[in-house]
């Protein structure tokens, strides 16, 4: 009878063992915060055939080069420990990558900051880029979009005990952070915001911190992700003023591959894939999906 029991005591702890042990590859990880065990994979499609010179390009080449942020938990976060990419971006990317005939290991990321994009993709420095970026007339001027696979809104990220900036009426006068080359620092000027301005949200996130910034300004969806990685000392204001729906970039008079990328981003949407993608990244930030959004094709 002892002995059964020290066996079935021995087995239990071997069991807790194994599942800490899976656990750490699975649960949320304190960095990205993402959760590996629930990703859908996507199957690689072969025989792809698309005539975008972009496309030829990385066929070529064996890779496909997509840029992406890094510092932004939940949607395009790098773990440069592992160089591990993880998020709702990196998701969207991969789904898009293994329609076009690229597997996840054939994609080469390369972190391109807000201010960059533009020059990146017209340049033809990356294929593809799939990073909060906001689809917007001015931006169709220069560079193409699928999409949009998720609409975000502009919001405030300040220090917990904060309660004087309540919303975008009451950031006049006030240092407010953001990254250079996007919406969310035009729109803070036009409101009378003082701005300090960094290349990427994560250096603002230190400022406000430190108490050197009043608050950060960009999208919801990315100030949550901050504010889920402080909760004790951090909160996003949750007065949302703008529209931001987000796009994959691209060349711009690539139609084929517009096309293309739009057709994957609808598979994926209507397989199931975009919602699980979103469960287990963005969603861990707090919100539940909100309905995919209509795609604008042009
Ligand atoms: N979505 C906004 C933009 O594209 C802000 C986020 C970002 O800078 O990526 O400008």
């Amino acid at each position: 009878m002892r002995t059964r029991r020290t066996i079935a005591v021995a087995l239990a702890v071997i069991a807790l063992t194994a599942t800490a042990a899976c656990g750490k590859e699975g649960s949320p990880n304190a960095e990205g915060g993402d959760s590996a065990a629930k990703l859908p994979t996507y199957a690689v499609k072969s025989d792809v055939k698309i005539a975008s010179k972009a496309l030829e390009d990385a066929k070529k080449n064996g890779k496909l080069i997509i840029g992406a942020k890094s510092d932004q938990p939940f949607l395009g976060f790098e773990d440069t420990s592992t160089g591990t990419r993880t998020g709702f971006d990196i998701e969207i990317a991969k789904m898009v990558a293994a329609d076009l005939g690229f597997s996840p290991e054939q994609i080469d990321f390369k972190t391109i900051n807000s201010a960059n994009r533009e020059t990146a993709l017209k340049d033809g420095q990356i294929h593809l880029y799939v990073g909060t970026y906001t689809i917007n007339d001015e931006r169709k001027k220069s560079v193409g979009f699928a999409g949009p696979y998720y609409v975000a809104g502009q919001d405030l990220l300040v220090q917990k005990t904060n309660s004087d900036i309540t919303g975008k009426d009451s950031v006049k006068g006030k240092n407010i952070c953001s990254a250079t080359g996007s919406t969310s620092v035009k729109r803070i000027k036009d409101l009378g915001g003082t701005t300090t301005e960094y290349d990427a949200y994560s250096l603002c996130v230190d400022k406000l911190l430190t108490g050197e910034v009043d608050g950060v300004t960009t999208d919801d969806a990315i100030l949550k992700g901050f504010a889920a990685k402080n909760p004790n000392k951090l909160k996003v204001v949750g007065q949302p003023f703008s529209k931001e729906p987000y796009g994959v970039g691209m060349s711009k008079d690539d139609k084929a591959l517009r096309d293309a990328v739009n057709d994957a981003l609808k598979a994926h949407e209507d397989n199931g894939d975009w919602k699980k993608a979103y469960d287990a990244t963005l969603g861990l930030s707090g919100a539940a999906a909100p309905e995919v959004p209509q795609l604008e094709r042009y």
